[in-house]
């Protein structure tokens, strides 16, 4: 027999990163009755990452995916449960208790809502960027990079993802040209100075893509870039195999939008205990303003919000 009935649970958690594991293992080891929702790939960012070398516990590193997995596993051992749908609509009712519709998984109600649903990687928004994207167009390095082995390769950015992403690249391509559009990196100055003792590492200082072009040979695949020089405006072409994307992340807010204040960049304000104004309702990881956005950090916010909503729950419902 099929029911409309939402099901009921103390804490539902949106997103399967870092913060959001954290967070159902807090979560499920109060005894709270514990939801994960997960509408894509559990892990996040980091189920895309090569290596995680700056987690503690683990003096070799370990690889991102397997770090993801470790996450669940700990948290499903300890009684979170796992539903794999996105959540399409987050409302509070006038109990205090919020609504979440899923699809293709039915409603819950959940006295208390931890969002942590990451943020996705910026687009350039130029031709040939959207039609090439899997054919040399990419926005994960550590995923792709080893298709192009012994070829010339483009990363576009400026910051700690590109560098980190460029000096990975390195590995398999013959070389790459980092393009950046000042003459400066904001990178943190030990991925500098390893991106500079690299020697098939190239800058390309000042310098902005504005085409992306493939296609005309059996393969379909990236064939050359159109740059050009921001301070003498000057055209060239680059001959790559491969363009790859790191300028910044857009955080998965909109479920947020209108109910809790968001900064300019579209993160949800929060305070120490990562609540927002709503009462009940949390944001952890990505997704909110001034995160350092390290596994070990979003894992610290998730089980932070999940403290403080076993706190909620007791004084609300108790
Ligand atoms: P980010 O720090 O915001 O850097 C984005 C870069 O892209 C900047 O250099 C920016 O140039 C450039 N950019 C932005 N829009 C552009 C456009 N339309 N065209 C060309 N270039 C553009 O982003 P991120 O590197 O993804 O890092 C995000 C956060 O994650 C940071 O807090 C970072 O520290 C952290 N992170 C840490 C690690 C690590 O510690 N291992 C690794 C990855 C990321 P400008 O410099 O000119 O603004």
């Amino acid at each position: 027999m099929t029911t409309n009935q939402p099901r009921e649970i103390d804490i539902a958690i949106i997103g399967g990163g870092p913060a959001g594991m954290a967070a159902g293992l807090y979560a499920a080891r109060a005894l709270r009755s514990t939801v994960l929702f997960e509408g894509g790939v559990l892990g996040g960012q980091i189920a895309t990452s090569d290596r995680v070398e700056n987690y503690p516990g683990f003096p070799e590193g370990i690889g991102g995916f397997e770090l993801a997995m470790a996450f669940h596993q700990q948290a499903e051992h300890h009684g979170m449960e796992t539903v794999y749908a996105m959540v399409s609509s987050l409302e509070q009712a006038e109990d205090g208790r919020f609504r979440l519709v899923t699809e293709g998984s039915g409603d819950f109600i959940a006295k208390a809502v931890i969002v942590t649903a990451g943020a996705d990687p910026n687009k350039l928004g130029i031709p040939g960027e959207i039609e090439l994207t899997g054919k040399g167009v990419s926005y994960c390095a550590t995923c792709d990079a080893a298709f192009f082995k012994g070829m010339d390769v483009a990363v576009v950015g400026g910051g700690d993802a590109a560098v980190e992403e460029a000096i990975f690249t390195t590995r398999y391509a013959s070389k790459v040209t980092l393009i950046h559009r000042r003459d400066e990196l904001r990178a943190q100055a030990v991925l500098q100075e390893r991106a500079r003792s690299l020697e098939n590492l190239e800058f390309m200082w000042d310098t902005v893509v504005e085409e992306v072009h493939g296609g005309s040979a059996a393969t379909g695949e990236v064939e050359k870039l159109v740059i050009r020089n921001v301070k003498t405006d000057e055209r060239s072409e680059l001959p790559v195999k491969a363009l790859f994307i790191f300028i910044g992340q857009t955080p998965n807010s909109s479920l947020l939008k209108g109910k809790v204040e968001l900064d300019a960049g579209g993160h949800a304000i929060v305070n120490p205990w990562m609540e927002t104004t709503v009462p009940g309702l949390f944001v952890a990881g990505d997704v909110r303003a001034d995160a350092a956005r390290q596994v070990v950090s979003s894992a610290g916010d998730g089980a932070t919000a999940a403290i403080r909503a076993d706190h909620y729950i007791t004084d609300h419902y108790s």
